[in-house]
């Protein structure tokens, strides 16, 4: 597939560039400023900021080319607004808050686990440099918890991206933990985003889970 990466610079993106082209896509990079250019172009691919990645995804999918969306900070409305115009130009849009499938994998037993306990709270650590807190990982995981869980946000040097989830009952408690030790973790979720979108119904589908 030819592939445009929204933040070919970026801790991700860069990455990405590297890993989609060995793969055998054919990959273009966009970087802020750049003049866009979607012609032949079949998927894009967005890890850039809260606040660049809405009109990255709009001038995509005006132009009828789906859209796989991995920056957090995306809230409600713009999740709808996204579906709006997706099924308006007739394309597919993709987001996931975490394409590696240990996180995935731990946001399912996180909500089996809290059919179990009565209480639950996460710990998520990223590095100093994200944006947005909680992390759209920690939201995902406590809303498929059922909502009431008390999220708190590290940030710090050295880290890159880690959850800690913590059941407690009577006399015990359960951790359900995952550490992403490189950014490619993210790969392999990526790939499977962009062999699957276009296959998807139109408009908005949210989370990796519905491609596992
Ligand atoms: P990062 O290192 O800050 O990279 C973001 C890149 O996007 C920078 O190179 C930035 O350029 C560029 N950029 C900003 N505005 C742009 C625009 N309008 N068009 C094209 N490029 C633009 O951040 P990161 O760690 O790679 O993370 C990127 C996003 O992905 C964050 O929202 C993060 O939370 C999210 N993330 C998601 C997952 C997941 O699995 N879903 C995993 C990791 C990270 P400048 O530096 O010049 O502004």
């Amino acid at each position: 597939m030819r592939v445009l990466i929204f933040g070919r610079e970026g801790k991700v993106g860069a990455v990405l560039m590297q890993a989609l082209a060995a793969a055998g896509h054919d990959v273009r990079g966009l970087e802020a400023g750049e003049p866009l250019d979607l012609e032949g172009i079949d998927a894009a691919v967005d890890f850039t900021t809260p606040t660049a990645v809405l009109g990255n995804a709009t001038a995509t999918l005006a132009a009828g080319v789906p859209c796989v969306i991995g920056t957090t900070g995306l809230g409600d409305d713009d999740l709808a607004e996204l579906d709006r115009q997706a099924r308006e130009t007739t394309t597919q849009c993709f987001v996931a808050a975490n394409f590696a499938l240990g996180a995935v994998l731990m946001m399912r037993f996180a909500a089996e686990a809290s059919r179990s306990f009565p209480r639950a709270e996460i710990i998520e650590l990223h590095a100093d440099t994200k944006l947005d807190a909680p992390s759209g990982t920690a939201k995902a995981t406590a809303a498929g918890m059922g909502g009431d869980v008390t999220i708190h946000s590290v940030r710090l040097p050295g880290l890159i991206a880690h959850q800690e989830v913590i059941l407690g009952g009577l006399g015990e408690t359960l951790t359900i933990r995952h550490d992403t030790t490189s950014r490619e973790a993210f790969v392999p979720g990526v790939l499977l985003a962009l062999d699957r979108v276009r296959g998807l119904p139109h408009g908005l589908t949210v989370g990796l889970d519905a491609l596992l």
